[in-house]
């Protein structure tokens, strides 16, 4: 059987775009009647469910270790890389992009390194924003270094630790929504299935790791 990565269709530098543009919207109103479920609080998971707090949906949170603080993202070091071209040393969007896909031996899915290269720049905002305590010039700008065998330097980091410094960020922007009420986080939870009804993802069924009890969270 063949995987369907359910890429959306058009040239490569608009697939996402586009699909972003033709998704429908859900009244900001209407955010609030909606729960949504995040598994896994690293990077991404942590993100995902305070941006998705932050829209106004009500979102529960399943983390495996104590603290999201745990996650494996914290092992991350080197830094994160973004297209801003500070340096002015020939760097772009696409040239980011044709080193992400090259770097990977040429097997990731194009357009989805394409999307991420295309919000690399807005990914470093969000982290300063959330209070990352990046490498800085002396005059205070933002500080780059070349990583990972690339020709430019785009590489943002915190000395040795971008990736703790990372989960730091997300975890606070998340934890400022458990504390407004927006998220609830389920810790020491390991998601054991996914609930299926007609075709569409309803709940998960997860064990609580200090109990050993099996818990439901479905939409009924
Ligand atoms: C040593 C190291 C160095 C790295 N250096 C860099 C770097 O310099 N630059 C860079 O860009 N990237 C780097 N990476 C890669 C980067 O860190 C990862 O790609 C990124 O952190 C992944 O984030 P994530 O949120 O997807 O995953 P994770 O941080 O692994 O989060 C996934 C979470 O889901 C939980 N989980 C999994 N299954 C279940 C389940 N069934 N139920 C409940 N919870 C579950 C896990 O326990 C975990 O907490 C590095 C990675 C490592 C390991």
């Amino acid at each position: 059987m063949q995987l369907d990565a359910q890429i959306p269709a058009g040239a490569l530098a608009d697939k996402w775009d586009n699909c972003k543009f033709e998704g429908k919207l859900v009244n900001p109103a209407n955010k609030r009647k909606y729960e949504v479920i995040v598994v896994g609080t690293g990077l991404a998971g942590a993100s995902a469910a305070a941006t998705l707090a932050e829209l106004g949906y009500n979102v529960k949170a399943f983390c495996i270790q104590d603290s999201p603080r745990r996650a494996h993202s914290i092992a991350a070091q080197g830094g994160i890389n973004a297209a801003k071209n500070y340096q002015n040393d020939g760097d772009s969007i696409f040239r980011l992009f044709y080193d992400t896909i090259k770097g990977g031996d040429f097997r990731a899915r194009e357009a989805n390194v394409y999307r991420l290269a295309q919000v690399s720049n807005n990914i470093i905002d969000q982290c300063v924003a959330q209070g990352v305590p990046f490498a800085r010039e002396y005059g205070g700008t933002l500080a780059n270094r070349s990583f990972g065998g690339a020709q430019v330097s785009r590489t943002f980091y915190a000395r040795g630790q971008t990736g703790q410094q990372l989960l730091f960020g997300a975890y606070s922007a998340m934890m400022r929504q458990v504390a407004a009420g927006k998220i609830e986080l389920y810790s020491r939870r390991e998601m054991m299935d996914l609930v299926v009804i007609d075709g569409r993802a309803r709940g998960i069924i997860c064990r609580n790791l200090l109990n050993g009890n099996l818990e439901p969270h479905i939409d009924e």
